[in-house]
C-alpha cells in the first residue's frame, strides 16, 4: 500500500540526513504554544540518531515575507533541544556559506537546525538553485513534513532531485491512515465536514460522495447549503458565489449528505452575545448562525456511534468562543467515544480535539489539515509523490 522508500529501506549510519520537518509551530512572544508537530517529528528524529547519522533539519514556519526575525526558527531549535537526546545548534540561514560551514561541522549523533526555509522567495517557487543548495548540505533527504506535502516547494519536493528521498515515519503514518480510510474504509465510512466557507471543502466534498456512506455537514460552511435550500440566513457568514454549487451538490447527494437540523444564532459575532437556539429556517436580520444545536449533535452523535470509520475536518461552529463551541465539543466527545477508526483531519479540529483532552481516545490526529483535505479530494500530493519508490 506504502510505495515510497522508508526509513528502514535505507542505511543511514555515519550519514548526514537532511531532514524536511514541520515546525511550521504556533508562537507567542518566542515561546512555543503548540509543540504536537515538534513532538510529531521526534520517532523520526530519534531513530535517525540511533542510526548513527547526523541531522540538518530544515523546516518553514509562518508567511513571512523575506527575512522577518518574528518568523526565526531559532525558538523552535531551542526548544527542540529541551525535547531531543542530541544536542540541537542553529544556523542563521538555510543555504550558503553559514549553513555549508555549520553542517560540515557536524558529527554524528548531533542535530543542526537552519532558519526558516521562506526566508528565501525561491523556496515556494521550487526555485532548483535554492534546492540544490539546501541537498549539498547532506548525503540523503527524508521528508517526514506531511504537513507541507500538498505544496510543491524546494525543500520538500525540488531537493529530491539532488539526494536519494525517502519518506519518514510520520509522513508514512499519516499517508497509511487517511489512504487507508479512503481507499478501503471499514463501513459506514462517515466523513464530517464543518469550518467557515464550503468553497474550500467543495472538491472533498465531491470525492467523498463518491467513497463516504454519510457526511455530515457543519460550522459556517452548512449556511450556504441553507440559503440554497432558500431561507434567508441574516447575518449569517455565506458564501453568494457558492450557492449554484451548493444547489447541485444537494441534488446529486440525495440523503448521503446531512445538515443541521437546528441552530444557535447570536445576535452580534461576539463571545458574549445574546443567543438562541432555533430550527433550522430564516435566520433574522441582525442575527447569524455560530453554532449548531443539540438535536444536530444528537443526530450526528448516533451515525458517529454506529460508524466503521469516521474521519473529521473542521469546527461544528465558532469554537473560539465558548458560548459557541458547545456543538464542536459534543461532537469531538461522540467521535472519541466511538469504536469506529477515528482520523481528525488537521486544523481547527485538532485544536478542538486537544482543547477537550479527549485526543488520545481517537485513533489518529493528522498534523496537517490542507494536506489531509488534498487526500480527501483524492489529489496526488507532490511532497509524497516526489520520493523515491521502492
Ligand atoms: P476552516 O479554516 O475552514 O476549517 O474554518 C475554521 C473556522 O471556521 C473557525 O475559525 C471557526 O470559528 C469558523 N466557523 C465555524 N462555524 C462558523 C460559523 N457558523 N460562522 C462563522 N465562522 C464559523
Amino acid at each position: 500500500m506504502f510505495e515510497k522508500k522508508t526509513l528502514n529501506d535505507f542505511d543511514f549510519s555515519n550519514k548526514r540526513v537532511l531532514v524536511r520537518v514541520d515546525f511550521n509551530v504556533p508562537l507567542d512572544g518566542g515561546r512555543v504554544t503548540d509543540d504536537t508537530r515538534i513532538r510529531a517529528a521526534l520517532p523520526t528524529l530519534e531513530y535517525l540518531l540511533d542510526q548513527g547519522a547526523s541531522l540538518v533539519l530544515c523546516s518553514h514556519l509562518g508567511r513571512p515575507k523575506g527575512v522577518d526575525p518574528q518568523f526565526s526558527l531559532r525558538p523552535v531549535a531551542e526548544y527542540l533541544d529541551t525535547l531531543i537526546s542530541a544536542p540541537v545548534s542553529f544556523a542563521e540561514d538555510c543555504i550558503g556559506p553559514v549553513a555549508e560551514a555549520a553542517a560540515a561541522s557536524l558529527q554524528p549523533g548531533q542535530v543542526l537546525v537552519l532558519e526558516n526555509t521562506r526566508f528565501h522567495g525561491g523556496e515556494k517557487k521550487n526555485d532548483s538553485e535554492i534546492a540544490r543548495q539546501l541537498a549539498s548540505l547532506a548525503d540523503v533527504f527524508v521528508n517526514d513534513a506531511f504537513g507541507t506535502a500538498h505544496r510543491a516547494h524546494a525543500s520538500n519536493v525540488g531537493v529530491a532531485d539532488y539526494l536519494p528521498a525517502i519518506a519518514g515515519f510520520l509522513l508514512e503514518k499519516e499517508i497509511k491512515y487517511l489512504g487507508q480510510a479512503i481507499a478501503d474504509p471499514k463501513r459506514p465510512f462517515v466523513a464530517i465536514l464543518g469550518g467557515a466557507k464550503v468553497s474550500d471543502k467543495i472538491g472533498v466534498i465531491r470525492n467523498l460522495l463518491t467513497k463516504a456512506d454519510s457526511i455530515l455537514i457543519g460550522g459556517g460552511m452548512a449556511n450556504t447549503f441553507f440559503k440554497a435550500e432558500g431561507y434567508p440566513m441574516g447575518d449569517s457568514l455565506v458564501e453568494e458565489g457558492a450557492l449554484e454549487m451548493a444547489r447541485e451538490l444537494l441534488d446529486q447527494a440525495g440523503d448521503k449528505l446531512r445538515l443541521p437540523v437546528d441552530m444557535v444564532i447570536a445576535d452580534a459575532f461576539d463571545a458574549e452575545a445574546a443567543s438562541k437556539t432555533l430550527g433550522v429556517g430564516p435566520v433574522p436580520d441582525g442575527w447569524r448562525i455560530l453554532d449548531v444545536g443539540p438535536d444536530t449533535i444528537k443526530g450526528y452523535g448516533k451515525v458517529v456511534a454506529n460508524a466503521g470509520t469516521v474521519v473529521w475536518n473542521g469546527p461544528m461552529g465558532v469554537f473560539e468562543f465558548p458560548k459557541f463551541a458547545q456543538g464542536t465539543f459534543a461532537l469531538a466527545k461522540a467521535v472519541a467515544q466511538s469504536n469506529a477508526l477515528t482520523i481528525i483531519g488537521g486544523g481547527d479540529s485538532v485544536a478542538a480535539i486537544n482543547q477537550s483532552g479527549l485526543s488520545g481516545q481517537v485513533t489518529h490526529v493528522s498534523t496537517g489539515g490542507g494536506a489531509s483535505l488534498q487526500m480527501l479530494e483524492g489529489d496526488e500530493l507532490p511532497g509524497l509523490a516526489a520520493l523515491n519508490d521502492k
